[in-house]
């Protein structure tokens, strides 16, 4: 069977590699598609994302390995020995890694607070292959509502609703969301159904802020038109508003808005507002304590998501309430569009993409 085999970063192989199969705690899965999220090709490309000195260490190691690739359709073709949460012929898609099961944290039955995670797709084969094995208790079966194309775009919102859910959204929030790339658009959707009044989406492409409208943003702003503090505030009528997620934060070198829209977002929440960062900002990135501590705010940081968001997140989708398929814009077939899938989703504004490119098998 083929898979991309990384040797080192800017360097992936399609390669025959031998068939995978299922140890027990296990199954097999055949790939229906995929896609890469935009962080991962930060990391292929070895910007310094937070993963990057972890996985220069994986490479100098362990090169080749079959790395990257946990946002999948897939198939379970050999189920383990114990394994009774999916069974053959399911239609199965990732949700949170497996907690370490040995420190303090997964000792005292707090395992979601567990911070040394085996992340499948590091730690474990990924998905860009014919087949790859994967711990079962890190998937679960897809209802039949959900297409394949969304079934591949739902652990990224499985960790949206993870991280919203500390956030908290309160009925009649005022809720800005920075960056409308799929977690942008994502967060826009829950927090339209979880209750917010306002929902003020902010981006740099007008097409982008069309959908996030038609996708329940009640107002909408074009950051390079616009001061978006100002903005915010001539909506909020000079008070703040309550919530900012924070979606376009990370590398400059790779068209993210590096730590300016976090500080945008601190000086655009009311006293004792909560901000939360979804980006991944590079590695030595500061912030400005004034803000915070002059009014109060709430920063929440990141969280594995928990039973209930990942059943939270089937069913917004299964019922239709969070829509994906408009964010899948580019849509490739075969594996070894791989690379092809890496130009689109990592230049999004030059080839007119919202969501990553898709890669059917
Ligand atoms: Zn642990």
């Amino acid at each position: 069977m083929k898979a991309w085999l990384t040797y080192g970063f800017n360097d992936m192989r399609l390669e025959d590699v031998p068939m995978p199969h299922a140890e027990p705690g296990w199954v097999v899965c055949k790939v229906r598609n995929l896609e890469l999220s935009v962080t991962e090709i930060a990391e292929f490309r070895g910007l310094p994302v937070p993963s990057h000195e972890n996985l220069k260490n994986m490479l100098a190691k362990r090169a080749p390995i079959q790395l990257w690739g946990h946002e999948f359709c897939a198939e379970v073709v050999e189920v383990g020995a114990g394994v009774t949460n999916v069974k053959l012929g399911d239609r199965v898609f990732y949700h949170r890694g497996v907690p370490c099961g040995t420190c303090k944290y997964c000792k005292a039955g707090m395992s979601h607070l567990c911070r040394s995670v085996i992340n499948v797709s590091e730690d474990t084969p990924g998905c860009l292959a014919e087949y790859f094995p994967i711990p079962a208790s890190t998937i679960a079966p897809l209802p039949s509502e959900i297409t394949d194309k969304e079934a591949c775009a739902l652990q990224p919102l499985v960790s949206v609703a993870g991280r919203m859910e500390a956030v908290g959204i309160e009925m009649g929030d005022t809720v800005v969301v920075i960056g409308q790339g799929p977690m942008g658009i994502f967060c826009t959707q829950i927090a339209a159904v979880t209750g917010a009044g306002k929902v003020i989406a902010i981006a740099r492409r007008d097409p982008v802020l069309e959908m996030s409208k038609h996708l329940g943003a009640t107002h909408t702003i074009n950051t390079t038109k616009t001061d978006v503090v100002e903005a915010v505030m001539d909506i909020t009528k000079g008070l703040g508003c309550d919530v900012v997620l924070e979606c376009a934060g990370g590398s400059k070198d790779q068209g993210h808005a590096g730590t300016d829209a976090f500080v945008q977002g601190l000086h655009m929440l009311r006293n004792e507002g909560r901000i939360a960062e979804f980006g991944h900002l590079p590695v030595g990135s500061t912030i400005p304590i004034g803000p915070i501590d002059k009014k109060g705010l709430h920063v929440i940081g990141q969280r594995s998501p928990s039973p209930r968001m990942i059943e939270y997140a089937i069913d917004l989708v299964a019922t239709k309430r969070v829509q994906i398929e408009p964010t899948v814009t580019h849509i490739l077939h075969g594996l070894d569009k791989v690379p092809d899938a890496i130009e689109i989703t990592g230049n999004k504004a030059k080839y007119g993409s919202i969501g990553p490119a898709q890669v059917m098998l």
